[in-house]
């Protein structure tokens, strides 16, 4: 198979940080990864060069007038984007590249790197009670930043349907085995899943009333 961008894209707290880790520590001659530019802050245990470049406003908006990112896109009030020169180092050592990104950017990648030279995944647990969990238990947020990864969410979902594949990420082993036989995969980006828009639309609805749930909660906590 040659090698190919495989997007990762989640709502905050779907799993796509650590699936995309796994993966390449479990096959690290299939699988390079491109580390980010942001202009966010690290988070204790992040590494400059590891888990991201980490960049001023500045010097972001000056490698985007260079032409040096393939894509970018604003998150949360932080800028976030992908170096040209990340990908073509991976996939000039004949490895696919993982991208672990959000929708937005993942709409750039797939203009210009057009299926099957990439392949879009959709990560999150079937559950959404279960995504709400995760995001509160990492503790990496506050809790305005949970607010708006959630509402973000929203919008997520609905970008869900421009995916090619959504792997449930229920069982950490089984979706790490999954995202691995989909890059490899040359059907994948040929041909569509019949997509369960019903599904997802339900999914969406579930998140925002767990959601409302526990801001009522909070609320009457702090009241
Ligand atoms: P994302 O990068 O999509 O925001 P993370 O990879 O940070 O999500 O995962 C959110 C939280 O859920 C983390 O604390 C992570 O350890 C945990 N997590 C991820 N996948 C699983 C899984 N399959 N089972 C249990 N916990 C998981
Ligand atoms: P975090 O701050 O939690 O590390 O990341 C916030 C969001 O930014 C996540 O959805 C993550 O996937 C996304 N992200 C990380 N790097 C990039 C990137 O290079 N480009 C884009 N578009 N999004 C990114």
């Amino acid at each position: 198979m040659t090698a190919r961008i495989v997007v990762l894209s989640a709502p905050s707290g779907g799993g796509k940080t650590t699936i995309a880790k796994a993966v390449r520590e479990r096959y690290p001659e299939k699988f390079g990864f491109s580390v980010s530019v942001t202009t966010r802050k690290p988070r204790p245990g992040e590494r400059e060069g590891v888990d991201y470049f980490f960049q001023t406003r500045a010097q972001f908006l000056e490698g985007v007038a260079a032409g040096r990112f393939l894509e970018h896109a604003e998150y949360g009030r932080e800028l976030y984007g992908t170096l040209k020169s990340e990908i073509e180092k991976v996939l000039k050592s004949g490895k696919h590249v993982l991208l672990d990104i959000e929708v937005e950017g993942a709409r750039q990648v797939r203009e210009q790197y057009p299926a099957p030279r990439s392949v879009l995944i959709f990560i999150l647990p079937s559950d959404p009670r279960v995504l709400l969990e995760r995001l509160h238990s990492r503790k990496s947020e506050s809790p305005e930043q949970i607010r708006w990864r959630l509402d973000r969410a929203e919008y997520e979902l609905n970008q869900a349907t421009r995916f090619e594949r959504w792997v449930h990420n229920d069982d950490l082993e089984t979706a790490i085995e999954e995202v691995s036989a989909i890059a490899d995969d040359p059907q994948v980006g040929q041909t569509r899943e019949q997509q369960d828009f019903e599904w997802i639309t339900n999914y969406g609805r579930g998140l925002m009333e767990a959601a409302q749930r526990l801001y009522d909660e909070q609320h009457q906590q702090k009241g």
